[in-house]
């Protein structure tokens, strides 16, 4: 496209559209997308980039997958759309699979994204408790710098202050504790501190009241934040000891981009709730799920009829969508892309250790195609670099054709977590200019 063309649109973007987060990437202006193929999107000027976040953290097949097109074209010529509340073949058959990829036996509820998936696994929670007569159980523990979405609910679950403060009252009843951080905290490995908190709260505030915890197996946006070894497990465990359910947060997590098919499977515990979102679809259509432990399920149909679950959602589970997700999944397991993620992703980590003996890197770290680097502006004080620093590294990359993210503990003003999340994908050549523009 023409330069004038392109500082058109560019103007034109300005005055009419209303962005997510507006101003959060570096300056000069945000890019205008044109075209993408497998991990590379080219903007209006025709300057390409190699994605390494994946849009936002989501197209875990890749760009230009005609397959996934194909999919849902043919999908909407056969029958575009029926509700949920009678059924289709596309949302049978991928509610069969994603038990198999789950690997145990839930019941699904589709909707349209991941903030949509958590409000649906909070009420779901809760109507839980009602009706083994426990109505009293309301509460949802989650933590501090986790997000988990934009809607009332899910906005309030998450755990990044200055994300919510102007819209509050928010949903009621969630309560934050203090995530691990083993760079900061690493005593935390010995003795499950921030697990013990949760057992802490949940007494204090009468486990009669609680409902459940909701928890990313890794704290992806709020920066990468590794739990400990036995953190999960312990976190499981408390849930049991305190009839709460564990509600497991993997709208990033999930579909590979931690090595394994969903981030829990690391951390040996079988959730009673998965949400899911991104990289069901690579992002090619919204489309989410719940998946709810089938014990869980039988308690509502024992009640009366329509006060099994009185939730519609008019779009969940769009047959397009659906039948396009089937595809996506055939693509993951066809081309062994969870295995992939999980080879690269350590690899990826060997090559950027060197990184640590740079002055203002104070942490390398990650799981899969996951990764975080923790820039500090001094090693021995851990204090986290200034915003100005990391926005230069961010624009840097930028320049040498990478786009990566940024995030950290952005209420106490720091976003000192450099964010790389690529397709899962990525070819060698990719792999290396990942690497070589990271060096
Ligand atoms: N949960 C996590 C962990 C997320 O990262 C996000 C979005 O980034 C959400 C939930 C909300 O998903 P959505 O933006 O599709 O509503």
């Amino acid at each position: 496209m023409e330069a004038t063309q392109g500082k058109i649109y560019q103007e034109t973007d300005e005055k009419y559209l209303w962005h997510s987060m507006r101003g959060a990437g570096p300056s000069p202006a945000n890019l205008i997308i044109t075209k993408a193929a497998g991990a590379w999107v080219t903007d209006i000027n025709g300057k390409s980039y190699l994605d390494g976040m994946s849009g936002l953290w989501c197209v875990n097949v890749g760009y230009g997958r005609k397959e996934l097109a194909r999919a849902a074209f043919e999908q909407l010529e056969e029958m575009p759309y029926y509700p949920l509340t009678q059924s289709h073949l596309p949302a049978i058959k991928l509610a069969e699979k994603l038990n198999e990829w789950l690997g145990d036996d839930y019941v699904i509820f589709f909707s349209n994204s991941g903030s949509e998936a958590n409000e649906t696994a909070f009420k779901i929670a809760r109507q839980y408790h009602h009706q083994k007569g426990s109505p009293g159980r309301y509460k949802f523990i989650s933590r501090y710098r986790a997000y988990h979405g934009n809607t009332m609910g899910a906005l309030a679950a998450t755990g990044q202050a200055q994300r919510k403060y102007k819209y509050e009252p928010l949903g009621q009843g969630f309560l934050h504790v203090a995530p691990p951080d083993l760079y900061r905290n690493p005593a935390d490995q010995e003795t499950l501190a921030s697990a013990e908190e949760i057992n802490r709260i949940m007494t204090w505030e009468l486990s009669e009241t609680i409902a459940g915890v909701i928890m990313e197996p890794i704290i992806t946006g709020g920066g990468i934040l590794m739990p400990p070894d036995g953190y999960m497990a312990r976190v499981k465990e408390i849930c049991e000891e305190h009839g709460a359910l564990l509600i497991c947060d993997e709208v990033i997590s999930g579909f590979g981009r931690t090595g394994k098919p969903f981030g829990f499977m690391n951390y040996g515990v079988k959730p009673d709730i998965v949400t899911m979102a991104k990289g069901i679809t690579s992002a090619y259509l919204p489309l989410s799920a719940t998946a709810v432990k089938r014990e869980i399920y039988e308690v509502y149909m024992g009640s009366e009829d329509y006060d099994r679950f009185r939730h519609v959602n008019t779009f969940g589970g769009n047959p397009a969508a659906c039948a396009l997700a089937l595809k996506n999944l055939e693509i993951m397991e066809n081309e062994n892309l969870v295995e992939r993620s999980r080879v690269l992703g350590e690899r990826l980590l060997e090559e950027l250790a060197e990184l640590i003996e740079h002055p203002n890197v104070g942490d390398v770290r990650g799981k899969g195609l996951l990764v975080g680097i923790e820039l500090v502006r001094d090693k021995t004080t851990k204090e986290p670099a200034p915003v100005e620093q990391v926005n230069k590294v961010v624009a840097l990359c930028r320049e040498k054709g990478l786009l990566i993210g940024k995030n950290g503990d952005t209420v106490a003003g720091y976003n000192n977590i450099l964010q790389l999340s690529p397709p899962l994908s990525i070819t060698e050549d990719d792999f290396y200019f990942i690497v070589k523009c990271l060096k």
